[in-house]
């Protein structure tokens, strides 16, 4: 089983918690490496919508920091990866890759030049906002609000730097916007399907099939709300959210965005090692071994090794 995933939340809690890659109170761990041929995991550092300023700046390089210092403490499990190469080199020596990632813009303190710190530090994929609103423009606590002038401008100066820009928590009208300014392929690390999931959180058909137009990736959430709107979310729903968005002509852009430490996630998923059986079942339903196989790895290693 290989598996990249474009999104967890675990390195904020590694660090309240002083734990490392063996921690066995989070979802992620390297406990069960050895159960995955390859894996690359996004370790993004979650800001609060209410930290700001020099304040999210300090926090974004205090998780930042902690995280080098854990690959320095157990250099044989883990190594960041910078680009696709990268995630290739380091998944071959039978360690686990990591990106890092940031969610939530306020991390950038309303500073432009601060968008090449963060590319400097290893930042890849930049989540705009959060739930709340930040200096570049809104998450869904307000959909009347877009884009700020700031927003765009960091939009295009990750473009030249080669770092993605993450809709997943934007509004609606953030989404629009950044297709008006963005010309390189964007994703959304951790959304599934309206359609299938009523929540706000998930994309819109249009939204999700712009993102297929564009050759970015949508990496399915392990959220039970995200999932189901019974709020179940297990194999089943899984695979609803796969079937339609292979429907909507998306075997290329489809990938996994566990959301593991973050959120609430179904008993038979919350573990790295777990997704083996989703696999399973997976093709047991009628998926192509092939498109599975995309989806947990292969479509999200084409697009770093390409875009990065
Ligand atoms: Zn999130």
């Amino acid at each position: 089983m290989e598996l990249f995933d474009l999104h967890c939340d675990t390195l904020v809690t590694y660090q309240q918690m002083k734990a490392d890659f063996l921690c066995d109170a989070t979802m992620f761990s390297l406990r069960n490496q050895e159960k995955l041929t390859r894996m690359c995991q996004t370790m993004a550092i979650f800001v609060p919508d209410e930290v700001r300023g020099k304040a999210a700046e300090e926090y974004f390089d205090q998780n930042s920091a902690y995280l080098k210092s854990l690959i320095k403490k157990q250099p044989h499990l883990a190594a960041q990866a910078f680009s696709g190469e990268d995630v290739e080199r380091i998944t071959g020596e039978g360690k686990c890759a990591l990106i890092l990632s940031a969610e939530s813009g306020a991390c950038l303190g309303g500073r432009l030049e601060r968008v090449e710190e963060l590319y400097e530090a290893g930042v890849r994929f930049l989540g705009l906002v959060w739930n709340g609103e930040n200096e570049l423009g809104s998450g869904h606590s307000n959909e009347k609000r877009g884009l700020t002038e700031f927003g765009r401008r960091v939009i295009r100066q990750m473009e030249q730097l080669s770092m993605i820009v993450d809709v997943s928590h934007l509004n609606d009208r953030g989404f629009d916007q950044v297709c008006e300014v963005g010309e390189r392929p964007f994703i959304a690390t951790h959304s599934n399907l309206r359609s299938v999931a009523g929540h706000m959180r998930n994309l819109t058909e249009d939204q999700f099939q712009e993102i297929v137009r564009r050759g970015g990736l949508v990496g399915i959430n392990l959220c039970r709300r995200f999932l189901s709107d019974e709020g179940v979310g297990d194999e089943e729903d899984i695979f609803r959210h796969v079937y339609r968005m292979l429907e909507l002509g998306g075997e290329n852009v489809i990938a996994c965005g566990s959301d593991f430490d973050g959120t609430d996630v179904f008993s038979t998923l919350d573990r790295p090692e777990k997704f083996a059986a989703v696999s399973e079942y997976l093709v047991k339903r009628g998926i192509r071994q092939e498109d599975v196989k995309k989806m947990f790895f292969e479509n999200a290693l084409k697009f770093v090794k390409r875009e990065l």
